[in-house]
């Protein structure tokens, strides 16, 4: 319990954590007789999710909830009770995830605005029961291994199609590509393996070397008196594969396996930041594209290049206004709610 405890303070200190506590206590208690697949305790369960949401930051009721969330269904506890220990704010939420987990998620494609449908009137109830069933999601793939192999593509198959696209769609990119990874090793488990054979760094080491390439270029952009932001990520093991696929390419084609973005205000500024990279780094020739000069048909305009970075590692750079970068979301269809 200290350890959840304590995580939360890191980043929200002013936490009522009497809530917490009372919610570990009392879900311990109520699943004290159940176990898992994998032979533990039951409560590894909620508690596992409630870690994930510590780590996502989420504030204090959130977490009582997702400790409890699985009280009502498993445990036999009515949501009256819920209201009287925890309030209304908890009860609301942890009945949220229940009624959630009580609708059968259609994965074909045509079904996709009625299951976006039902998690977006969930989450128009609180945003947050979204969140947890999210959490939810991801420990149960983690721990997937322990179910029938039928079972585990169904899960998987669901964890694709439905769940990792709201994860997209709600900009959580972390949870977003562990639920896509932990589905791609179910899935397509050869193909996955084979990727992750290629790759060979861990992501640790990849978000190292992003963290210190992310630095340098600061460094140069502070030396400019440029204003701008810079983010990266290490593409997923799933996204590795789908451009191979999609696009027909070889392992050795992928670019972008470590990529940053560079945002700023003006147009002019993108092309003296190109100058800039270009004479910081060797850029590999023929993957230079000026999308601001011509822009794509969906109205994307940006800088694209790669560059040779330190130890010799290609990184993909893509540089752009903030202009472009609203406009520029990519796979969002519109939603049909
Ligand atoms: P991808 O794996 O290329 O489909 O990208 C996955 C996520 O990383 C998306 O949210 C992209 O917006 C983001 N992304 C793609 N390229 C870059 C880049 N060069 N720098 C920072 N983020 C990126
Ligand atoms: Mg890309």
């Amino acid at each position: 319990m200290n350890e959840l405890l304590e995580k939360i303070k890191v980043y929200y200190p002013k936490a009522d954590l009497e809530v917490v506590k009372r919610a570990y206590e009392f879900a311990e208690n109520a699943h004290k007789d159940h176990v898992r697949l994998s032979g533990d305790p039951y409560f590894t369960h909620p508690l596992a999710v409630a870690n994930i949401l510590a780590e996502l930051e989420q504030d204090h009721l959130t977490i009582a909830a997702a400790l409890l969330h699985d009280v009502i269904e498993d445990a036999e506890v009515s949501p009256e009770e819920l209201v009287a220990i925890f309030g209304e704010e908890v009860a609301r939420m942890v009945e949220g995830v229940t009624k959630l987990s009580q609708f059968s998620f259609y994965s074909r494609e045509e079904r996709q605005a009625e299951n976006f449908r039902k998690m977006f009137v969930a989450m128009g109830e609180d945003f947050r029961i979204i969140i947890i069933k999210l959490a939810d999601r991801l420990h149960n793939m983690q721990t997937l291994q322990f179910l029938s192999p039928a079972k585990q593509k169904e899960i998987s198959l669901e964890t694709r199609e439905i769940f990792a696209p709201l994860a997209h769609r709600l900009g959580m990119w972390r949870l977003k590509w562990q639920l896509e990874d932990l589905a791609f090793s179910f899935l397509e488990p050869k193909e996955y393996e084979n990727i992750k054979q290629k790759v060979v760094v861990s992501r640790g080491e990849r978000e190292a070397y992003i963290a210190g390439f992310t630095e340098k270029l600061k460094e140069l952009l502070g030396q400019m008196k440029i204003q701008a932001e810079v983010n990266g990520r290490a593409k997923h093991f799933y996204s590795i594969y789908r451009k191979m696929t999609d696009q027909n390419l070889e392992f050795e084609d992928v670019y972008d396996l470590v990529a940053v973005r560079v945002i700023m205000e003006s147009i002019r500024d993108c092309y003296a930041i190109l100058g800039m990279v270009h004479a910081a780094w060797a850029p590999i020739p023929g993957r230079f594209r000026d999308y601001i000069a011509v822009p794509k048909s969906n109205g994307y305009q940006s800088l694209h290049t790669t560059i040779l970075g330190p130890d010799g590692k290609p990184v993909e750079i893509q540089i752009r206004t903030r202009n472009a970068s609203r406009g520029g979301i990519r796979h969002c269809r519109p939603l049909a709610i």
